[in-house]
Order: C-alpha cells, then sequence, then structure tokens
C-alpha cells in the first residue's frame, strides 16, 4: 500500500492565499527540489528531515476541517500525489507549490493552486515553469515573495508578460525582515498596479516567526 513522506498535518488559519484567516488542515508533505535563500521550512526539505510514512487513510484520519492545504517542501514532488489528491476530492483542497513543476494534473476535480513565482533573490528563478500560466484559473494565486527593490521590478514584468492579472489572483508577500511593506505599497503605488494584492503572512504576526505547526 502506498505511503507518503508526512513532516506533518495539523490544523491552524491560512496563513495566506484567498483563504486567509480561514481553517484549514495543513498536510506538509516531505522533500522539495529547490533551494530558496529565504526558506522557512527547511526542516521539511533535507533528505534526512525526519518524517511519517502514512496511508491515504491514516492522512485523512487527522483531516479535520472542510478546506485542506498541500503543502511542503513541494508537495507536487510526491510519488503518487494525484491518488492521495483523489482522496481529498470531497474537500476544498489548495495546493501551495513553489512554481517549479507542472499543475496540469489528471484529477477528476480542480484544487485551487496557489503558485510560487521565486525572484532572483530567491536564487531559483532559472527554475520556474511559465508553462503553468496556460492552465491558471480565476481561483488560483500567483504568489511573488519579494525580498528587494530588484524582486518587485522583476514580478511587475512577469505579471504584465502573462497578464496574470486578469487570469489569477496575483499577491506580493514580502520576505520577512528583509523589505518594509510600506516600501512595497510606495512601489505599487508608482507602478499603478491595479488588480494586484500585499499580503503579510498572518500567522508570523500571530506567533513566532519561525513557529512550526501553526
Ligand atoms: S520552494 Fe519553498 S520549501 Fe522549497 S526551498 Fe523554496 S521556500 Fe523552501
Amino acid at each position: 500500500m502506498r505511503k507518503y513522506p508526512i513532516i506533518e498535518i495539523f490544523t491552524s488559519i491560512n496563513g495566506e492565499g484567498t483563504r486567509a484567516g480561514e481553517l484549514a488542515t495543513f498536510i506538509r508533505l516531505k522533500g522539495c527540489n529547490l533551494h530558496c535563500s529565504y526558506c522557512d521550512t527547511r526542516y521539511a526539505c533535507e533528505e534526512d528531515a525526519s518524517c511519517t510514512w502514512m496511508t491515504i487513510k491514516e492522512i485523512l484520519a487527522q483531516v479535520t476541517t472542510k478546506n485542506v492545504t498541500l503543502t511542503g517542501g513541494e508537495p507536487l514532488l510526491a510519488e503518487g500525489i494525484e491518488e492521495l489528491l483523489e482522496a481529498l476530492r470531497d474537500y476544498s483542497v489548495e495546493i501551495e507549490t513553489n512554481g517549479s513543476r507542472s499543475i496540469n494534473l489528471n484529477l477528476s476535480y480542480r484544487p485551487i493552486f496557489t503558485l510560487d513565482y521565486k525572484l532572483p533573490s530567491s536564487g531559483m528563478e532559472e527554475f520556474m515553469n511559465t508553462d503553468n500560466y496556460k492552465y491558471l484559473q480565476p481561483c488560483d494565486v500567483i504568489k511573488f515573495v519579494s525580498g528587494s527593490t530588484a524582486d518587485l521590478e522583476k514580478m511587475w514584468e512577469i505579471t504584465k508578460t502573462y497578464d496574470l492579472v486578469s487570469k489569477c489572483h496575483v499577491y506580493i508577500s514580502p520576505v520577512f525582515g528583509a523589505i518594509e511593506p510600506a516600501d512595497i505599497v510606495e512601489f505599487m503605488k508608482e507602478h499603478q498596479m491595479e488588480g494586484v494584492r500585499l499580503q503579510l503572512q498572518l500567522h508570523k504576526f500571530i506567533w513566532a516567526p519561525n513557529k512550526k505547526g501553526v
């Protein structure tokens, strides 16, 4: 029977995305193919990270809310991820993905995707899969985690090149401690970024910024 490498399953509020502030069960899968400079979940990424191998039945037994968010690491790396997603089809499923993997999955329903675009300061921009943008739906989010003015400039270039505002939600999220949210607002005003939203990660304000399982 297939098992999945689970770092943690917990219930909390969504810290970001269109369901920010709503309760959700988070399923954090082990492993990531990127190495972002600002990663705050390295404990889920390393090869020797400790995890629990769980069956679908065992995972479902820990789901306590209608909203379910798959996260990581990079959840789309997990072998058999489509099988797990099918088992979750009666829930409202969101997948937080790093933007390097295809979101064109073979499923009987369409989850919501929150798709990162890794900007220059992440060091991972070369791995972005912009082919994904043809599969975007209005419920999806493209999230630009920005840590500098150069990041914001690139964010705006990508947004315009792929006409992202007309396809889905477009969020800018500051790298915590690297850039002042007020400076992002100034940049948004200067560039008349209509339809783009600044988003602060709620859990970084409610709990200590590095607290796990919240
Ligand atoms: S994609 Fe996410 S989990 Fe992976 S290294 Fe980057 S920030 Fe960390």
